[in-house]
């Protein structure tokens, strides 16, 4: 089947989201991740290995960048409204990322289950993101038009 795009971002519209799934959007599983800090903060990771995540800064100094926890992934979060958009972390010079399903619009997904990645070495959580995540991020700013 053809690729579907989904697009969505924070609430204040200061970052922006559109993400290429290679499969129909009721096949992917969130992970909500168990931790504290994205439970606070109202996350289901989603990710697709074959997929697009393209995040877009609309402002200037739009995002904001938390490290939390086991200090190696990047969570992504608007530094106006505070809604975190994704996670990243760069292995081996590629940067993968999931995609907080939340900050999505009009996306049926399938339920979400639960996960612990706090569990999880260091090193089988970079193993995990690698085969899991999107391996293609574009981040971009368009800010300045102002
Ligand atoms: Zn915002």
């Amino acid at each position: 089947m053809s690729a579907v795009v989904l697009r969505g971002g924070c609430r204040c519209g200061a970052l922006a989201i559109e993400v290429t799934l290679t499969r129909e959007p009721a096949d992917y599983v969130p992970r909500a991740c168990d931790c504290s800090f994205c439970q606070e903060r109202d996350a289901a990771w989603l990710s697709d290995p074959q997929g697009v995540l393209r995040l877009q800064q609309r402002r200037e100094s739009a995002s904001l960048h938390l490290r939390q926890g086991s200090n190696q992934a990047d969570f992504v979060a608007c530094a106006h409204c505070g809604t975190l958009v994704m996670v990243a972390c760069e292995i081996e010079g590629r940067l993968y990322a999931a995609v907080n399903a939340h900050a999505l619009r009009d996306a049926r997904f399938a339920p979400e289950q639960p996960a612990s990645p706090q569990r999880l070495a260091p090193e089988d959580k970079r193993a995990r993101w690698r085969q899991l995540w999107f391996a293609e991020v574009c981040i971009e700013t368009t800010a300045g038009a102002a």
